[in-house]
Parts: structure tokens; C-alpha cells; sequence
């Protein structure tokens, strides 16, 4: 019993370790998991397992999957010119969850960051340097968080791919779809003015 309950004890302290995630939750999930054993806990051990084997990140953008290259960079369609820079996968996998963007993607693996000592070359700014030409890009969105490390990584790219005869772009910002103005921070509805348009 006494090995049972420190397995049990280790898998809660690894649970706890994932993000979004304490130990109470982590607890609770593991006592889920352990009710619903059959449902949930073997084929999650099992899926786990081969995952950990088979995950991989594409060579070309950094997106995870489980080939040398994803099913975005694979597919023939979506060469139409534009890449989607990102900062991690979440984001790409957020936008693609939209399913407006059409092009292909470029994840970063972070932003610069002063306080961090996070460079140029830390980042996959070099390779997405390279991309531009070999894929006849004519459009980059630089889909970075709109906080003051992404937009200083936005516009480190922008200045990096100056010259080189591409359209750069960022996302739009302001007011969320929903948003009451009431709710909105005193930097949303700043930039949100800035980006007005015509009605
Ligand atoms: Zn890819």
C-alpha cells in the first residue's frame, strides 16, 4: 500500500507541475482519472505514451505535430504567398482555430526580451529571414501579442525584412468582438482609436 499511495502521490506532484494547473486541481484530477479508470485513465496513459514518442516540431514553421513537416506546411493550397508569424504554437493553433488565415505560419519560440537576454538569434527571426525568399512571400502578419516585448519583436522583423519586398502587416487592435467600452483598459481603447476606420 505504502508504494500505491507514493505513486499516487508522484503522479499528483507531476499533475501539479502543468500550467493552469495547483495541486489541489491536480488532485482532483488524479482522483477523476482513478473513478474512471477504463473512460479516461488507460487511454489517456496510452495516448500519452505514444505522443511522447511521436510529437515533433515541423522543421519549416515550429508548429507541433507528429511529422518532419505539418499538415499546413505540406499542403500545396496553402502557399499563396502569406506567412503568419506567431509567437508559440497556441497562438497558431488559436488562429487556425478561426480557420480565416489561409496562408502558413512562422512561430518564433518567444519574444525578445531585454530583461530575459532573449536576442535575435534566440528566436527564429533568421530562418523566417530565409522563408521569405525561398517561398516567394509576399506578405508577412506579425500576429505577436500586444504587449511591449511582442511589439518590440514586431518591429525588430519589420525593420529586419525592410527592403527585402514584402508587405508587413500586424493585427488589428481594439475593441473585442463583445467588448463594452466600460470594460476595456485605458491602452485598449487607445489603440483602438488610433485604428479607427470608416464606417
Ligand atoms: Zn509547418
Amino acid at each position: 500500500m505504502g508504494n500505491a499511495t507514493r505513486d499516487i502521490e508522484n503522479l499528483i506532484e507531476l499533475m501539479a507541475k502543468l500550467p493552469g494547473l495547483g495541486p489541489r486541481s491536480a488532485r482532483r484530477a488524479v482522483l477523476h482519472m482513478i473513478k474512471k479508470r477504463a473512460l479516461l485513465m488507460t487511454p489517456l496513459a496510452d495516448i500519452l505514451s505514444e505522443v511522447a514518442v511521436t510529437a515533433r516540431e515541423c522543421l519549416n514553421c515550429g508548429n507541433v505535430g507528429t511529422t518532419d513537416i505539418c499538415e499546413i506546411c505540406a499542403a500545396e493550397k496553402r502557399a499563396i504567398g502569406e506567412i503568419c508569424v506567431v509567437e508559440d504554437v497556441a497562438d497558431l493553433w488559436a488562429m487556425e482555430r478561426a480557420g480565416v488565415f489561409k496562408g502558413r505560419y512562422h512561430v518564433l519560440g518567444g519574444t525578445l526580451s531585454a530583461l530575459d537576454a532573449v536576442g535575435p538569434d534566440d528566436l527564429q527571426i533568421p530562418k523566417l529571414r530565409n522563408r521569405v525568399a525561398a517561398e516567394e512571400i509576399h506578405e508577412v502578419i506579425l500576429a505577436l501579442n500586444a504587449t511591449i516585448d511582442g511589439q518590440t519583436t514586431a518591429h525588430y522583423i519589420a525593420d529586419e525584412l525592410a527592403g527585402s519586398g514584402v508587405t508587413i502587416t500586424t493585427l488589428a487592435q481594439g475593441v473585442p468582438i463583445g467588448g463594452e467600452l466600460d470594460y476595456l483598459d485605458d491602452g485598449t481603447i487607445s489603440a483602438a482609436l488610433k485604428a479607427r476606420k470608416s464606417i
